[in-house]
């Protein structure tokens, strides 16, 4: 982690979305997840509002930052025993969006994790294929559950397309090119093939209110922010056509961004417990409902003329 202070960050002086040069600060933060070392800040394009961390670590002072975050999951620990089906049930969301969009075909999951996601695509007639940052992750993706996963950066590894659909969940904010990554996911898609896009929502108010404490800022592996209009601009730039963009809550985001504010556990007190009840739960299944989710989630197909 020693890698990641701000002396080995260089400027990041160009927008992936709009190629504006012209930022403007916006907020600081801290590792606050993993306590690692460092300050972060970030900027605010001027032209198009996308805020991207500049200075920026290089990949591979971030890429330690990933792998010191995967201890945090049970994968790593040994405590694997979950019912794969109550796995895969975290994603029936969105196995439900991709199956009821596109026939069973090839896919591929570019930072696939412990794998469930797939092994629920593979379980309804999909082929599967991932791509892991994580090495330890991607071996149990493949001896454990038999998925077809290469370790690697995705932008060390063949892909092996034409795939029938891509999907990115909480891939495009941690790249030091998005445009790079989106161009490569037009390159190995069929034509209308889809895409799947999954990052947070800087425009929320959730994220507006508590800025560098925000749990889904996550510096310093977290190096593009977006908001749902910066997003589609970015996949219109690189020919796909969103059809539809899904919002989606969380309590337990919430929760930690109060922690990190506040710089102590919650629910800690009564009054925790009770605005936990009557607040923070229910806003977190009212606010997607009304466009104001901390996770989007596009949905878009690979133009062709
Ligand atoms: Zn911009």
């Amino acid at each position: 982690m020693g890698e990641t202070t701000a002396s080995a960050a260089e400027e990041v002086g160009t927008c992936a979305v709009c190629g504006g040069t012209a930022a403007t600060p916006a907020w600081t933060a801290r590792d606050t997840l993993l306590g690692g070392p460092g300050i972060f800040s970030y900027v605010r394009c001027d032209t198009c509002s996308t805020l991207r961390m500049s200075p920026r670590p290089p990949f591979e002072a971030r890429r330690q930052a990933f792998a010191d975050e995967y201890p945090l999951f049970d994968w790593a620990l040994g405590r694997k025993q979950a019912d794969p089906g109550e796995r895969i049930s975290r994603f029936s969301a969105q196995i439900g969006q991709v199956v009821r969009r596109q026939r069973p075909g090839r896919l591929l999951d570019v930072g696939c994790g412990d794998g469930y996601f797939m092994l629920g695509m593979e379980r309804r007639g999909w082929e599967v294929k991932g791509i892991e940052l994580h090495e330890g992750v991607a071996a149990y993706a493949r001896e454990r559950l038999g998925l077809d996963v290469v370790a690697g950066a995705e932008h060390e590894v063949e892909w092996g397309g034409p795939y029938d659909c891509v999907t990115l969940f909480g891939v495009i904010e941690d790249v030091d090119d998005p445009g790079a990554l989106i161009e490569r996911c037009f390159a190995n898609l069929s034509d209308g093939g889809l895409l799947v896009v999954q990052t947070h929502n800087i425009d929320s108010w959730e994220a507006r209110f508590f800025k560098g404490d925000w749990f889904n800022t996550e510096a310093p592996r977290h190096v593009w922010h977006f908001t749902p209009s910066t997003l589609e601009r970015l996949l219109e730039k690189h020919r796909f056509r969103q059809v539809d963009l899904l919002h989606y809550g969380s309590s337990y985001v919430t929760e930690r961004s109060i922690e990190n504010r506040r710089g102590r556990e919650f629910p800690g007190t009564f009054l925790d417990r009770f605005l936990r009840k009557a607040v923070i739960t229910p806003a977190a299944r009212l606010l997607p409902r009304i466009g104001q989710g901390i996770m989007i989630e596009s949905y878009c197909r690979k133009v062709t003329v």
